[in-house]
């Protein structure tokens, strides 16, 4: 879908933001670039739809070389969602949403219809929001609508630069997985920026962490955090790795007793299941892309042990942001 080829960018008058940078990224891949502030990451989206132009090097989105396109035809097949949402204020939630396809040439029927088929995909109501102003939605709102405007004329692949940062937790935990369930049901090819590892390893099918404008490693998050490239990659990932000793006893500790069978109970055959050795992580993801609420848990036979509740997992992760955000603060910085 994308390849970087030995691409460079020096900002006129100031240093060099992207050296060399090799990258391919697959059809369908959810791609997190990450890495500390300055390192380059936003430099590295913004030229994927030419609003940046590399030095040197060649990007390909599809096959063709980006700088042989109109960059304005480039921009319209492909979604761009930023934190400072970027809705116009003047115009409704509808017209918004629709802004590109108007563009396009859509007609005024055809518009509607796709606004109308949109909103439901992120729980809001057509009827009761096509017509508002941005100004009459709540912050997580506004930036679900921004994300619908990236997927309106329908682009397989869509870059999102720290798009829920500016979000309190909770709106964001809700928005991050409403985003990783529609890229696997819509099938989007997604590259996103953050500075938060949580966020990538929740979100992220590949991690790319980059420091000083190279890329220091990319790989799956397992690849990530249980096997380093370097002292840098394990320092950054530190917090989240798998402690060996207490990763069994971790997921344990969490989940409920299976108990008795009652009707009331959830049948645990019917849940999406973790393996008790899982990391918290792990089971993080797998309720997202499953869009679980609860998981059951399995021993190494296949079988069944205990139910994971969503609740449980968050508060549990909650608590160890809390206790290390001074460390992160560290390694971020
Ligand atoms: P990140 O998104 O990882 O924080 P950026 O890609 O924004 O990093 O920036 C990489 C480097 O390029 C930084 O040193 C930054 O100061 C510099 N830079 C970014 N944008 C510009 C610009 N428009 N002009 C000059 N320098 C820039
Ligand atoms: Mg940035």
């Amino acid at each position: 879908m994308i390849r970087f080829d030995n691409v460079s960018k020096v900002y006129p008058g100031g240093g060099t933001a992207v050296k060399g940078l090799h990258l391919e990224v697959e059809p369908g891949e959810f791609v997190c670039l990450i890495g500390p502030s300055g390192c380059g990451k936003t430099t590295t989206l913004k030229m994927i739809n030419r609003l940046q132009e590399p030095t040197s090097g060649t990007i390909y989105v599809s096959g063709k070389d980006i700088m042989k396109q109109d960059p304005v035809q480039l921009r319209r097949g492909i979604g761009y969602v930023i934190q400072q949402i970027g809705l116009f204020p003047n115009m409704t939630i509808g017209e918004n949403i629709a802004v590109v396809l108007k563009l396009l040439g859509w007609p005024k029927e055809k518009r509607r219809q796709r606004v109308d088929d949109l909103l439901p995909l992120v729980g809001m109501d057509a009827d009761q929001y096509r017509d508002r102003y941005p100004g009459q939605l709540s912050g997580g709102q506004q930036q679900r609508v921004g994300v619908l405007r990236a997927l309106a004329a329908q682009p397989d692949l869509i870059l999102m630069d720290e798009p829920f940062g500016a979000l309190d937790p909770i709106t964001r935990d809700i928005l991050q997985a409403e985003v990783k369930q529609l890229q696997v049901k819509l099938s989007k090819t997604i590259v996103f920026v953050t500075h938060d590892m949580e966020e990538a390893l929740k979100l992220a099918d590949r991690i790319v962490l980059m420091k000083d404008g190279t890329i220091l490693q990319h790989g799956t998050p397992d690849d990530l955090l249980k096997r380093p490239a370097d002292e840098f990659v394990e320092r950054f990932m530190g917090r989240y790795r798998p402690k060996e000793e207490t990763a069994d006893a971790g997921i344990r500790e969490l989940m409920l007793p299976l108990g008795g069978r009652d009707a009331s109970r959830p049948d645990p055959e019917r849940c999406p299941s973790i393996e008790a050795g899982c990391t918290v992580q792990e089971a993080m993801r797998t309720m997202f892309v499953a869009d679980a609420a609860l998981l059951t848990v399995r021993d190494e036979s296949g079988r069944p042990v205990g139910l994971l509740t969503r609740e449980r997992l968050v508060e549990r992760l909650n608590r160890e942001q809390g206790q290390e955000q001074n460390q992160d603060q560290e390694q971020i910085s």
